[in-house]
């Protein structure tokens, strides 16, 4: 199997990469804090052991410093880690309430915030692509995880109502965002992090997709 370690994109902050096919990966965003660790979903059931545990290893780090992971909303490649994560790091996983009948794996509910390594992270309700999907905003360094919140060309994934979808992005463009986290490299830019400009392009270009929608 081919290993693709993570990616550092800030000093705590890495993107670790699985593919699901070729040319297209999901993720998991770990967040390294002094002593603790925050993890954003969990993947496959291979991606703990595969690709996640290794890393954090490597960085000299242990399992149980994991202190919460977090599930941005339901979908099997998010959450179908689950089990293997609590199991090996002994951290509750937590989701927003509209998810957690669809997550049996998920232990708790998600709050107004929540603390990934040492930054606060605001949840930012996002429904569209599922009704309880949550973005992390990181107010301090303007960081936002979207998850599949924001899905660009892949209008597909926009499972409710676009109206419902187009409210969400228009409460994310009121955000000052340094640089966004997405959890598929969507097009139109084709990659997952997006820093500077590109985060409000990326979030206006799937505004205008969902608004020229039937
Ligand atoms: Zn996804």
């Amino acid at each position: 199997m081919v290993n693709i370690m993570g990616e550092k994109v800030a000093n705590d902050i890495f993107v670790v990469r699985q593919e699901m096919r070729p040319g297209w990966t999901c993720n998991v965003v770990l967040v390294f804090g002094e002593d603790k660790i925050g993890v954003v979903d969990t993947g496959y059931e291979n991606t703990g052991e595969d690709y996640v545990f290794p890393l954090v290893l490597e960085q000299g780090r242990r399992l149980d410093e994991v202190s919460i992971i977090v599930n941005t909303h339901r979908d099997g490649d998010h959450i179908r880690g689950n089990a293997v994560f609590k199991e090996r790091t002994g951290a509750p996983v937590v989701i927003h309430e509209l998810e957690m009948e669809a997550v049996p794996t998920a232990d708790a509910k998600l709050g107004d915030s929540v603390t990934l390594g040492d930054r606060v992270f605001k949840v930012i309700h996002t429904p569209g692509h599922r009704p309880g999907a949550v973005c992390l905003y990181d107010e301090g360094s303007k960081l936002l995880l979207t998850a599949d919140s924001v899905c660009g060309t892949r209008e597909n994934l926009i499972r409710m109502d676009k109206s419902i979808y187009i409210d969400s992005l228009k409460r994310l463009l009121e955000l000052d965002v340094e640089m966004m986290i997405m959890s598929h490299p969507f097009g139109p830019p084709g990659k997952d992090v997006l820093r500077g400009d590109e985060a409000r392009q990326m979030i206006e270009a799937s505004l205008e997709i969902a608004l020229n929608l039937k």
